[in-house]
């Protein structure tokens, strides 16, 4: 058995007025028994979410992490204002965006009976900036720093490759970002 990547051409401009999946069954390219995949742009301007670059006003943390890696500093705003979602809870694991407050985390988990070590005093301190200071709790004696929370993470090296770093498999490369004040990328997704 072969796996074969078909891409669907389109000539249309995508907007908000197309219903995208009208036009994706319209394709002759397209067979019984295929799997379908959206990749996320489609769906961002099928949603209207379409910004002017030059509306962004980055903020500090955006032109810090931007003039380290040689980025558009709106662009890195723009990835890290539109991070802020909980992406799924299962298997005793929460996925989060680095953009999440610690606050609405708690505010989520704590129905659960889950907690958080190595919290700072600080409820609005986001995910992705505990990570990447590696925060110290007043639990921190018995129970570590806040990275003791964290199973893996996804991140955007300089060269632009995503990588899923794991606690267990990648531990050299866990412990220098974890702590590593956003130094060697930027950390788009926390389980
Ligand atoms: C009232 C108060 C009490 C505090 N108490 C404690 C305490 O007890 N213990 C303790 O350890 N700290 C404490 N702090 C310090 C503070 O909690 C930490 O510095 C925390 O990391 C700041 O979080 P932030 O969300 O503001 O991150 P930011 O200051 O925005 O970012 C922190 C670092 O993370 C990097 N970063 C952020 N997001 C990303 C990302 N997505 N990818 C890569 N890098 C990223 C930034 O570049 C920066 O270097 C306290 C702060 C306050 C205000």
């Amino acid at each position: 058995m072969s796996l074969q990547i078909i891409p669907i051409k389109i000539q249309k401009e995508i907007g908000l007025d197309v219903n995208l999946v009208d036009l994706i069954l319209e394709s002759s390219e397209i067979n019984d028994g295929d799997i379908l995949v959206f990749s996320q742009k489609i769906v961002s301007k099928n949603e209207g979410r379409v910004l002017s670059l030059s509306s962004v006003n980055p903020s500090l943390l955006a032109n810090g992490i931007a003039s380290s890696y040689g980025k558009d500093p709106r662009l890195v705003e723009l990835i890290l204002s539109e991070s802020k979602r909980i992406v799924r809870m299962e298997n005793g694991i929460i996925i989060v965006e680095p953009g999440l407050r610690i606050g609405d985390l708690l505010g989520v988990i704590m129905p659960h009976n889950w907690v958080l070590v190595g919290l700072s005093g600080s409820i609005d301190d986001v995910v992705g900036g505990v990570l990447s200071t590696n925060t110290h709790g007043k639990d921190t004696w018995k129970n570590g720093n806040f990275s003791q929370n964290i199973v893996s993470f996804k991140i955007i090296f300089a060269n632009g490759t995503t990588k899923e770093i794991q606690k267990d498999k990648d531990s050299e490369l866990f412990n220098s970002i974890v702590g590593g004040l956003g130094f060697l990328g930027l950390i788009t997704e926390i389980h």
